[in-house]
């Protein structure tokens, strides 16, 4: 229910900001390379992805 917010604690408000955090994103290890890459994105380090080459490496 809408409450004003002077009506709201400052104690009850950070209680309940608590759970907003920062999500670490999914990592996972490149097949081919080995380095830490976003899962189901093309790896950064080699542009391999489900193993072709799908974008050219870093030079
Ligand atoms: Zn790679």
């Amino acid at each position: 229910m809408a409450v004003p917010a002077r009506r709201t604690s400052k104690a009850k408000k950070n209680k309940r900001r608590t759970h907003f955090k920062l999500e670490v994103p999914g990592m996972t290890a490149c097949p081919n390379c080995g380095a830490s890459k976003l899962s189901h994105r093309v790896c950064p380090e080699c542009g391999q992805y489900k193993g072709e080459t799908v974008v050219e490496a870093k030079a």
